[in-house]
């Protein structure tokens, strides 16, 4: 087996090469066939156009990074055209530092304007909440990937949020332990929207739950009829001193609260649901229902003060930003 490293000064024979194969080894390398053998491609990069390995370097690009040169498309690129920030103009460290003031902080888009001048780094409010719409919620998706097992008593609940004097409602479950599982924020309380929610938050955990604990509104009985009829649904309230309580999910409706107090609300349904998405998400990394450990190695739960897990919050991010790849 021969290894990239030492073919590197004899890379324009790589055109010996009969096929790609989508397919990595036991160490996650990509492998592609060769006469005669197989060789791992550790150090070229995949054309994120048409997904061939480059097979020429093509000098350095204003950054300084390494060019490659795909011939089947004609493309050129480097190894971090296929991120999600490629084509930004500010590294992703500085949009991850914007994304992470503006969802767990109770600070507006000209607050954070104002932080980041102070570090040199020019932008508006616009691009602000641009970049927290944009990066926000494919955070939040990938951060899911990294959530503890989510439980199988699910308590479901609604909360109104005004916008001017329209009253929007978030929808929200939460599991025995606290984690919330999903939120969706409708513009009317309903059927339908108790619906959609259930079908989210079903698509979106691959558990099946055993138990939906709600209050006495009305149309959670026939939404949960149709979507989890496998599940025992339990309608109860707030204050019950045994059995099932909707206590949890009344709690999970404050820190996301608590951040939009101050706020203007949240301008549109389709905005404001990509807003709470990367709410939740970063707020489940910071209360550790995220498997912390997994993304940064070094992290100990057990021992970690709160200024070790603030930092091991940003390089979680980190890590999950380069994992981001731009849509195709
Ligand atoms: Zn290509």
């Amino acid at each position: 087996m021969n290894h990239i490293g030492q073919l590197n000064n004899v890379s324009h024979d790589l055109w010996a090469i009969r096929r790609v194969l989508n397919s990595r080894d036991a160490q996650g390398q990509r492998v592609c066939e060769i006469v005669g053998g197989w060789i791992h491609f550790a150090s070229m990069s995949t054309c994120p156009s048409c997904h061939h390995l480059a097979t020429k370097c093509d000098g350095y690009d204003a950054a300084g990074r390494q060019r490659y040169h795909c011939r089947p498309c004609r493309r050129d690129f480097t190894a971090s055209s296929s991120s999600a920030f490629s084509g930004y103009r500010w590294p992703p460290d500085v949009i991850l530092i914007a994304v992470r003031w503006h969802c767990s902080l109770p600070l507006s888009a000209a607050q954070i304007v104002r932080l980041l001048a102070e570090r040199n780094i020019d932008v508006s409010a616009r691009t602000v909440l641009n970049w927290v719409q944009t990066f926000g919620p494919q955070l939040a998706a990938a951060l899911r990937k990294y959530r503890r097992r989510v439980g199988r008593h699910w308590t479901v609940d609604e909360v109104f949020c005004f916008r001017g004097t329209q009253k929007l409602y978030v929808y929200r479950a939460v599991d025995e332990h606290g984690q919330v599982i999903d939120v969706l924020l409708r513009d009317k309380r309903n059927r339908a929207s108790a619906e959609a929610f259930f079908r989210q938050a079903l698509a979106r955990t691959d558990v099946t739950p055993k138990a939906i604990i709600t209050d006495h509104h009305q149309p959670y009985v026939k939404a949960a009829a149709v979507l989890i009829s496998f599940a025992r649904h339990v309608r109860t309230g707030l204050h019950r001193r045994r059995g099932y309580t909707t206590q949890a999910v009344e709690r999970s409706h404050v820190p996301p609260r608590d951040r939009l107090r101050g706020a203007r609300g949240l301008r549109t349904v389709h905005t404001g649901q990509r807003f709470l998405e990367s709410f939740e998400g970063l707020y489940a990394l910071q209360r550790g229902d995220v498997k912390l450990r997994v993304l940064v190695p070094r992290y100990r739960a057990t021992t970690a003060s709160v200024h070790e897990t603030t930092r091991a919050v940003v390089v979680a991010m980190n890590v999950l930003g380069d994992q981001l790849q731009r849509a195709a």
